[in-house]
Parts: structure tokens; sequence; C-alpha cells
């Protein structure tokens, strides 16, 4: 049985996929996204180890609220595919043991070879397109988002459900060829059920001041409703482009 290096656990999330649903942060991740909440995940190093049971354990007495509302169990990070064998094990074992319903989180920074037994186990990627523009992602995240377009397109061909997100970074994200470009992107993948826009927030700040890293942010404010209006919009526009 493998184990597996976690950060930390919710038992009631809401946001992270349909229904209530129990969310495992798994601890590394090879980014480092300027606005990450969670700067604390991205030692691979870190966190305590688990096996699966142990998670099982965690999971049970919550198992009904998760079958009732339409939830399920959520693996987020850090990264999840960097621990890709762990999670399609806990994954394999949350179906035969109750059905439940499983949904990846993952930036998406991940050879999709390495992805695709734990792929045949998750019912839906919840997947972030940080930034269309290479240079403008690399700079935002530490690395070029070539895999993660290509990891895209790989879920899209197994025929995988996914919902597509963006963190609305104002001056960094919301940018109109970007947010048009994603809107693009998108409608040339398939099994998209929804995209969602993300408002930045800055809950995580003390992390980073924890951390004693600098918080690179520092001076970018929360977008308004508005704002994330005008995503949605312009993501739409997008869709309306052949890519
Ligand atoms: S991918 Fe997620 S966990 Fe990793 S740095 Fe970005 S926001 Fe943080």
């Amino acid at each position: 049985m493998h184990t597996g290096r976690i950060h930390s656990l919710e038992t009631f999330g809401t946001v992270d996929g349909p229904g209530i649903r129990f969310v495992l942060f798994m601890q590394g991740c090879a980014l480092q996204c300027r606005y990450c909440h969670n700067p604390d995940s991205w030692n691979p190093q870190n966190g305590s180890l688990k096996s699966v049971d142990d998670i099982l354990r965690e999971i049970e007495p919550y198992v009904e609220y998760y079958l009732r509302s339409g939830g399920g169990i959520t693996v987020t990070g850090g990264e999840p595919t960097l621990q890709a064998n762990f999670v399609t094990e806990l994954f394999r074992a949350c179906k035969e043991k109750w059905g439940l319903h499983t949904a990846l989180d993952s930036s998406g920074f991940c050879d999709p070879e390495h992805a695709g037994a734990l792929l045949d186990v998750t019912d839906l990627v919840l997947l972030d397109l940080k930034l269309m523009d290479r240079e403008g992602h690399r700079e935002l995240t530490g690395q070029p988002n070539d895999r993660i377009l290509a990891f895209a397109k790989y879920v899209s061909a197994r025929g995988s459900r996914m919902w597509i997100r963006r963190v609305l970074v104002p001056s960094w994200t919301d940018g109109v060829e970007d947010l048009m470009a994603m809107g693009s992107f998108v409608n040339e993948l398939m099994g998209v059920e929804k995209i969602e826009v993300l408002p930045y927030h800055r809950m995580g700040v003390f992390k980073w001041q924890q951390l004693g890293i600098p918080y690179p942010l520092d001076g970018i404010a929360e977008p308004s409703p508005e704002e994330v209006t005008r995503a949605y919009r312009l993501i739409n526009q997008g869709r309306t482009v052949t890519a």
C-alpha cells in the first residue's frame, strides 16, 4: 500500500467540485504561483505521511453527507499528480467502498502519461488555466504553460469531464487578450462542463510571512464583482472565436 505526504484535510468542502466534499491537500508542488495561498505546501519533504487506510478512516464518519449532497472527495494541493500512485489507490478505494464521486484538482503541470491510471478513477478534473501567455505564465508561476496546455488536451482526448478555472488577479490574469484566448482554447476541448473565475484573495498572505518569503503581490487588490463579471464575459466572447 502506498503512503502519501499530506499537507492537510477538510471534511466539509463546498467549493472544489459538486456537493459537500472531503478535500485532501497533498504536499509538494513544482510551481510557485505568486498568488498561492498554500506556499507551505510547496516543499515535497514536508507534510505528514499517511496511508490510504488512514485517509479512509478520516472520510468514513462523513460519507453519508457526501453521498446525500451529491458530493464526494476532491484531492488538491500542492499538486496531487506528483503523488499519482497514492491518489489512484485512494480514489479506487473510495469508489469500491462507497461509490464516492472523485475529483482531481490539478495545476496540470504533469506529464500526461504519468496520470493515465489516475484519470481512470477520476470522475471530474478541476484544471486551472492560470494564463495563456507563455512568458506571462512563467513570470506568474515560475514555469511556462506548455505542459499544462498539453495536459488539458490529453484529458479532453480521453473524454474526461472537466471544470476549467482561472484565478482572477488584477493586472496579472485579467488581460482582455488572455481571457479571450482562454475561452478560445477551452472551446477546442471536449468534456468541459463549467468555467469558473475565482477571485484572487489574500487569505494566505500570513503563510508567506511565516515562511519568511516576501509576498510578491503586495499592493494588488482583490477583484470586484464587476471585474469577475467582465472576466466571464471576455472568456465567453473568446469562445465564439476559433483557436
Ligand atoms: S499550483 Fe497551486 S499549490 Fe502550486 S504554487 Fe500554484 S497555487 Fe500554489
